[in-house]
């Protein structure tokens, strides 16, 4: 039985293995690659948390690509629209592109909510969403999430990008809170 490990305050145990996340981003890519044949997609990935699947999955991309980071900022005072978020670090001419947002988890879908209507404006050609994690009872939008590359329920989980208050985001494997 394999120990729990300790990030701050709390205990995760094991979730997802490396060897699965690995065989998935595989699928992703494949399926990415055979869609955008002759396209050369624009992957923009949000930091921090999609670093590490945005890396593996472009290494095993087999058709052109670039890829682009984005940050996203909530805006300061706008409480009525809290939720939407200004991009930052966009610095890739993206109109006319074919866009490929790299997350690494939808929960409830607001950051993609609120992303995606922005990238329409800057009038991309077409726009679609790869995550490496999805918790799909957490979804609050009506989103077509094209490229999920695995479901997990609603628990709170680390590693593979993914952190508890800046630690854990080197793990190879995912854990989920215990
Ligand atoms: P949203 O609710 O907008 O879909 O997700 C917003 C962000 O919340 C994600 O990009 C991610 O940074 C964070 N988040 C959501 N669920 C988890 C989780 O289980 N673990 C970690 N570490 N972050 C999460
Ligand atoms: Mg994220
Ligand atoms: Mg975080």
């Amino acid at each position: 039985m394999l120990q729990p490990i300790t990030i701050h305050d709390k205990q995760f145990s094991l979730y997802i293995p490396e060897r699965r996340i690995q065989h998935s981003v595989e699928v992703v890519a494949a399926r990415i690659s055979h869609d955008y044949r002759g396209k050369q997609p624009l992957f923009l990935a949000v930091l921090n948390g999609s670093f590490m699947f945005a890396s593996d999955l472009m290494k095993e991309m087999s058709i052109p690509c670039e890829i682009s980071f984005i940050k996203l900022s909530s805006y300061a005072d706008m409480k009525s629209t809290g939720k939407v978020k200004e991009i930052m670090g966009l610095n890739q001419e993206i109109e006319g592109r074919h866009v490929v947002i790299v997350e690494d988890i939808v929960d409830t879908g607001n950051t993609i909510a609120g992303l995606l209507p922005q990238l329409r404006e800057k009038g991309v050609a077409s726009v679609e969403v790869a995550t490496m994690l999805i918790k799909p009872e957490c979804l609050e939008h009506n989103l077509s999430i094209k490229y999920p590359a695995i479901s997990v329920p609603g628990e709170f989980v680390v590693g593979y990008g993914l952190d508890y208050n800046g630690l854990g985001r080197n793990l190879r494997d995912i854990y989920k809170v215990m």
